[in-house]
């Protein structure tokens, strides 16, 4: 996974310290190596996740057959603000085991549930107890951006904990309601004072649209490595600001077709020359790995190119989007998206050893490997993903998580699904699970046989 997606075959990777000092056929360690057999295997970069609401692992599951009004309603009006501090650090931590587990090595954690500094120390102090690279993009959906972000306490935890810190990013998170008085302005202009890049929920069927991206533009306040996630509901007009001001998208695939913020928009970035990186939103509808955002992505492009040919009774021969665009924009693209694709998202000697190895000798799925790029697109998953590297230090190996401490991780878990349980009351926690189903009409079908 380099520049020119070159494919090496029965070659070695060579780590020394946090970095890759060597890439080829038949390298020579030194003394004291560590091997990993990778003979069989696909050796690829770290995955990279640009958009992923960590604390809501907490609730795995929980909402798979929600839509995004009724995600909104229970986030943001109802359990959203019950997540004491120790909630957010148990999924934060949940999430940040499972990313390095399916050989996710960098996450952005897009957390808006920091209702507090005190729920924000709790989201780092889980990212900096995992061996992973996390990023953390600062929210809070319970008050206005202009509100936390201009906040004495905000400007302090910045000092505290990120500036200088041990995380591998930061960025403010908020969206931007189209509200002509535009107040978000003030959380931009603090993040222009922090030197700090912006993401934001844009192009979202209901939520956000074309005149957010306008007063965002007009105002000056589309720099170059803004990340705007998902950007499926948006005219040509706001897709040419995103690329002309150097932004990115962020889409998640699996998040768009079932919640609703519009077709999953590769086809139109691609188009319009907008860089794309890949990411999962969250646990509380899909699962938290990239394998499946790659092969979604790279379905909902080709069937939306042959759903408008057909529109026109043409077929299409060629795809415009292959395996290894999706592989590259899982790896290199989020890396160009966080501004670190000097150091990650690649396999190149001088980079960070950040390295993920799929291999499962024990899987009929893992052979014959003919085509890697389509292998990892649609074939592998994430219980192929034997060995992780991160800065050259083995975080998993043989399949198993090093120094994990699942246990305690599932503990803390527990404790947080009781107190929301209990707090909420059996019925509501019940009821959000499994929300009214519409009335179904069946259509009259003049075929059937009747007397
Ligand atoms: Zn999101």
């Amino acid at each position: 996974m380099d520049d020119s997606h070159t494919v090496l075959e029965n070659a070695d990777v060579l780590v020394v310290d946090d970095k890759i000092a060597e890439i080829g056929p038949n390298l020579t360690a030194p003394d004291g190596h560590e091997e990993v057999d990778a003979t069989g295997g696909i050796l690829m970069p770290g995955m990279v996740d640009t958009h992923r609401h960590m604390w809501q692992t907490a609730m795995r599951g929980y909402g798979a057959d929600w839509t995004l009004t009724q995600y909104f309603v229970w986030y943001y009006l109802e359990s959203g603000k019950h997540f004491r501090p120790e909630d957010i650090y148990a999924g934060n931590l949940l999430g940040a085991l499972e990313a390095i587990d399916s050989g996710v090595t960098t996450t952005v954690d897009w957390s808006h549930g920091l209702q507090s500094t005190d729920h924000a120390d709790a989201a780092v102090d889980a990212l900096e107890a995992v061996p992973g690279r996390f990023v953390l993009a600062y929210g809070n959906i319970q008050q206005g951006p202009w509100e936390w972000s201009t906040s004495k306490e905000f400007q302090d935890f910045y000092r505290r904990r990120i500036d200088g810190g041990k995380l591998a990013g930061f960025q403010m998170a908020f969206d931007v309601t189209g509200d002509p008085a535009f107040p978000e302005k003030a959380a931009f202009e603090v993040a222009r004072e922090l030197g700090v890049p912006v993401t934001t929920h844009a192009g979202v069927w209901g939520a956000t649209n074309d005149d957010g991206i306008r007063l965002m533009h007009d105002g000056g306040f589309m720099s170059p490595g803004h990340v705007y996630v998902h950007a499926a509901t948006l005219s040509s007009d706001s897709y040419h600001r995103i690329a002309a001001t150097g932004g990115s998208v962020s889409v998640s695939t699996e998040s768009e077709q079932s919640a609703g913020q519009g077709y999953p928009p590769t086809w139109q970035l691609r188009r319009h020359g907008i860089p794309v990186s890949l990411s999962m939103d969250t646990s509380v509808w899909w699962s938290g790995d990239l394998f499946s955002a790659m092969r979604t992505t790279l379905s909902a492009d080709r069937v939306r190119e042959h759903m408008e040919a057909h529109g026109k009774q043409e077929t299409v021969t060629h795809h415009h989007l292959r395996a290894e665009q999706v592989v590259d924009w899982a790896t290199r693209g989020g890396a160009k998206a966080l501004g670190l694709d000097s150091s990650l998202g690649a396999l190149t000697p001088g980079r960070q050893a950040d390295i993920v190895l799929l291999k499962n000798d024990a899987s009929p799925v893992m052979f014959p490997v003919l085509n890697p790029y389509g292998h990892v697109a649609f074939q592998a998953q994430r219980g192929d993903v034997h060995t992780v590297v991160v800065g050259g230090r083995v975080v998993k190996r043989d399949g198993r998580l090093v120094d994990a401490d699942l246990a305690a991780a599932r503990a803390k878990v527990g404790a947080t699904i009781d107190h929301l349980r209990s707090t909420l009351g059996e019925d509501a926690w019940k009821q959000g699970m499994n929300p009214d189903i519409p009335e179904a009409r069946v259509l009259h079908n003049p075929y059937q046989y009747t007397k």
